[in-house]
């Protein structure tokens, strides 16, 4: 199986201004009894609108609470929710989080699930994979599916409605599929599909890196007045569905795995997914020893976007041997998806990366005109 070139996507994908006015009438055609997980800040936004169309289309509203971690506990809790309810589909509706955990649930509760991104900030949605993390926040596996959700559905005004740092993480979760397909793709390695990649998975992962490029400075603009413009909609189906297709049957390398290496360290705790994974992207292209051109433009750009370029940023510093000793440890555990890396990869590699990129990256801003990291601090 593994040396097949494999393709999966989700059954079907619904994207547009309104598209929760519909919900109700394509997830008809999954079952009779969904059940909805939200947490109660997400629900206070779209619950109307769902139930409204639950009621156009005759079916019953149930609403569970999400709280908060996609944990192996919380998703055995909504297992136990499932099978109380009686549901036939589970309907995560959220961020990445909220997804995850309903994927994992769904699966184990054998039902069907349909995922609605309220904003576009990871390509979690499309996937048949789960992030599951600690209590904690620290990455702690992946777990596969044998197969994607039959229902992703976005509301493009929804996602605009948003704040817009949400659809700048996705930016920068999704930039990172095309280095990561990329590697891949040199490497003949194993994609999360669960095969070798397809031309058309690295050519999608491609495809999002182009879009985002061309697309993704005036649509973060456009968001910050809650406008969907069609590149608002460029950006939402880059980063949700091209990212989703390209990462799952492209393949992930050093940036994810460098990404799960940073949740090892506290000081990183509260950033979302995107961010961590942009640092990783910038790591990678250290790591691939990258034209200085290419990684100055990856700087220049995501600055612009609003991503971390620096460790200060995430929470670390360069010269704090101990903490980049931890993370570049952790994203060079055997199995990690570093090792998809064209050439050996090692934690002291990783370590070295790290540690030289604030020097460069405050550089490269201030050639640029552009704005000085500010350092990240979780609050305690
Ligand atoms: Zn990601």
């Amino acid at each position: 199986m593994e040396r097949m070139r494999t393709m999966i996507s989700p059954g079907r994908y619904v994207q547009g201004k309104g598209a929760l006015h519909r919900v109700g009438d394509y997830l008809e055609q999954l079952g009779s009894s969904p059940l909805f997980v939200a947490d109660d800040l997400v629900w206070g936004f779209v619950g109307h609108d769902i139930e409204s169309s639950l009621r156009k289309a005759g079916l019953p509203l149930v609403r569970e609470k999400f709280n908060g971690i996609p944990s192996a506990l919380e998703v055995d809790r909504l297992v136990d929710v499932i099978k109380q309810t009686g549901a036939d589909v589970a309907v995560a509706v959220g961020g990445g989080s909220t997804i995850d955990a309903v994927k994992a649930a769904g699966f184990l509760a054998g039902v069907r699930w349909a995922n609605c991104p309220t904003v576009a900030s990871t390509d979690a949605p499309c996937s048949a994979l789960s992030v599951i993390y600690t209590e904690n926040g620290e990455f702690e596996e992946y777990r596969f599916f044998p197969r994607n959700p039959d229902l992703v559905l976005i509301d493009s005004q929804v996602v605009a409605n948003a704040p817009a740092s949400f659809l700048v993480a996705g930016v920068g979760d999704a930039l990172a599929t095309w280095l990561e397909a990329r590697a891949t793709a040199q490497s003949g390695s194993k994609t999360m599909a669960g095969g070798l990649p397809t031309v058309t998975g690295t050519a999608l992962a491609k495809l999002s890196w182009d879009v985002l490029w061309e697309n993704a400075l005036p649509a973060i603009d456009a968001v910050m007045d809650n406008q969907v413009t069609p590149a608002v909609e460029k950006v939402i189906e880059a980063n949700t569905l091209l990212s989703g297709l390209g990462f799952e049957s492209g393949g992930l390398a050093a940036a994810h795995a460098i990404h799960n290496g940073l949740t090892a360290v506290g000081a990183t705790h509260g950033l979302a997914h995107g961010q961590k994974v942009n640092i990783g992207s910038l790591t990678q292209l250290v790591l691939e020893g990258a034209r200085t051109s290419d990684i100055r433009d990856f700087i220049e750009f995501t600055t612009q976007v609003g991503l971390p370029t620096t460790l200060i940023e995430v929470g670390l510093k360069s010269d704090d041997t101990e903490s980049l000793r931890t993370v570049a440890a952790a994203s060079t555990v055997e199995g990690e998806t570093i090792h998809s890396m064209p050439f050996d990869v090692t934690s002291d590699d990783v370590a070295s990366a790290l540690a030289s990129l604030d020097r460069f990256s405050v550089q490269v801003r201030e050639a640029a005109k552009l704005p000085s990291p500010v350092p990240y601090t979780t609050c305690h």
